[in-house]
């Protein structure tokens, strides 16, 4: 989505913005509530009226949507699970959550949390609007009764809706969660759950196709249109969403399925941290045609020497620097064991920004995995 968003407030501590393809909805559910819906329900009222009350429902539908989100990020944010931000966008919302749930059970509960909202929502408006049709018999309180049951409507399919069990909608996302509980095998879910996804997007929109050739044809009332364009849009949108977890999940299958032990290089040779820049680059970057070395003092593994860390030091420097000073000192986030998978090894590449880790059993160096060994690796095996 390139159109741009607008952060409006914040809820929770987390950012709410509005995307631009968001006005084109709320102008779209205004219009046609003011010129069709409320005129049909509520007859004899002013132009202006229609679509004040037209408006003010389009705002409650977006704080229904907001509410749902909410919804999900309250339960996700119990987890631990930080989300980025939530935005409302011609779909709906989206709360970006800043990394994968915990565990299948988190899951399940953050993606039932939105659709539990929706359903409570839209029982409680209407509700409300049937016990004010019951007390009250002003006529201005009929203006009310409609709204109340609109947004109970509305808030009730929302719920429905999102509990089609098609992978990235709400439901696709419990599915995933039980398919990750059995198979404990996360990305393989999450494949799974998005091929259901893409197989309800093309249910979804030839439904939308068959109502619309239906209004145009004649068989069935020309108000069915828009929700046939509707659904088409939507089954298009479900779809191209899980075609891209699909794909992006196939690499994570194998990235998964591989230790770092089958990629790692092994390699006993290392560096003297008082030899210098020179003595190394000589002895061993050159003559050995490796691109990084553990650095290792009385046995024990003090850093990781590397091409990149050579080649930022100015030639003229490296008789005179140790190799102490320009390596990397180990920390715990340096060293891993030969059992992870590459997925792994590769988050922690790109949490602490080492282009290196090193491969430590039983408290010794087994081996360094490098990214371009990991990516020669997946080069071979054709992923
Ligand atoms: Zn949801």
């Amino acid at each position: 989505m390139t159109l741009p968003n607008w952060r409006i407030g914040r809820a929770l501590g987390i950012p709410i913005h509005v995307h631009a393809s968001w006005f084109a909805v709320f102008f779209f559910v205004t219009w046609s509530l003011a010129t069709g819906y409320l005129p049909d329900t509520l007859p004899g009222l002013s132009v202006p009226r229609y679509w004040g009350m037209g408006g003010i429902a389009a705002l409650l539908l977006f704080l229904s949507v907001l509410l749902h989100e909410l919804g999900h990020s309250y339960v996700a944010l119990r987890y631990r699970v930080p989300i980025k931000q939530i935005t409302l966008f011609i779909f709906g919302g989206m709360a970006h959550m800043g990394k994968e749930p915990p565990s299948p059970r988190a899951e399940f509960l953050i993606a039932m949390a939105g659709p539990l909202v929706s359903l409570i929502l839209g029982a409680g408006c209407f509700g409300i609007a049937m016990a004010m049709e019951s007390l009250f018999s002003q006529p201005g309180v009929k203006g009310l009764v409609v709204l109340g049951s609109l947004l109970g409507m509305v808030n009730i399919q929302l719920g429905l809706f999102n509990l089609i069990p098609g992978f990235p909608l709400d439901g696709g996302r419990a599915l995933r969660a039980g398919l990750w509980a059995r198979n404990k095998d996360f990305h393989r879910a999450t494949s799974q759950a998005a091929f259901v996804g893409i197989g309800f997007g093309i249910a979804l929109g030839l439904i939308g196709v068959v109502l619309m050739v239906g209004a145009w044809s004649g068989f069935l009332s020309q108000s069915i249109t828009t929700n046939g364009v509707w659904l088409m849009c939507i089954g298009a949108f479900l779809f191209a969403a899980a075609l891209n977890h699909k794909r992006q999940a196939a690499p994570r299958i194998l990235l998964a399925s591989v230790t770092v032990r089958q990629v790692m290089v092994h390699r006993s040779v290392t560096l003297l941290p008082d030899m210098t820049v020179q003595e190394a680059v000589d002895q061993y970057f050159v003559a050995q045609g490796y691109g990084e070395f553990p650095v290792c003092e009385e046995g024990q593994v003090i850093g990781v020497a590397t091409v990149r860390d050579v080649q930022a030091l100015p030639t003229a420097l490296w008789p005179r620097r140790r190799v102490r000073e320009m390596m990397r000192p180990t920390s715990p986030t340096l060293c891993i064991p030969p059992d992870w998978s590459i997925m792994q090894a590769m988050d922690r590449m790109a949490q602490t920004g080492f282009d290196c880790l090193v491969v430590m059993e039983h408290e010794k160096i087994v081996g360094l995995v490098t990214r371009s060994a990991i990516a020669q690796y997946l080069q071979l095996h054709k992923a």
